[in-house]
């Protein structure tokens, strides 16, 4: 078993609502979603800081976080916004020590809402939302 927990799910130990995945790269659901559709974008190999990680990948990680921002507000997710973050180490609120990219749908009006879950991140399940942003995914 994998002691990083993404490196888990890029091995297929741990479960998560898969959005896309190509060789290098995975995305899936954000087990604590700051909003509907709330997205990981993780590179397969492990890099824990963005100081780590070999540009390709950035370069990779970043492509498909550019995809999956279309995704979300040309989809059926009808997102008005698009936040896309990195939190590079734990001064920046990183918690997984494995570089990753956030893409977070934001809809109008959210502020209060977003703000409340990113001081209490809950576990949420929102599988629908991994099936609209799939199914609109640009090549
Ligand atoms: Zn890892």
């Amino acid at each position: 078993m994998a002691q990083c927990v993404f490196c888990a799910i890029v091995a297929g130990e741990s479960p998560a609502a898969v959005v896309a995945e190509t060789d290098e790269v995975i995305a899936f659901l954000d087990a604590r979603p700051m909003s509907e559709g709330h997205t990981l974008v993780v590179p397969k190999r492990h890099a824990a800081r963005l100081a780590d990680l070999p540009a390709d990948d950035g370069t990779r990680m970043f492509a498909l976080g550019h995809r999956l921002a279309r995704a979300a507000r040309d989809g059926g997710l009808r997102a008005d916004a698009v936040n896309l973050v990195v939190n590079d180490g734990r001064a920046a609120f990183q918690t997984v020590d494995h570089v990753h990219l956030h893409v977070i749908p934001r809809f109008a009006g959210d502020r209060r809402a977003v703000l409340g879950r990113f001081l209490r991140r809950k576990p949420r399940t929102s599988d629908g939302a991994a099936v609209l942003l799939r199914d609109a995914l640009p090549d």
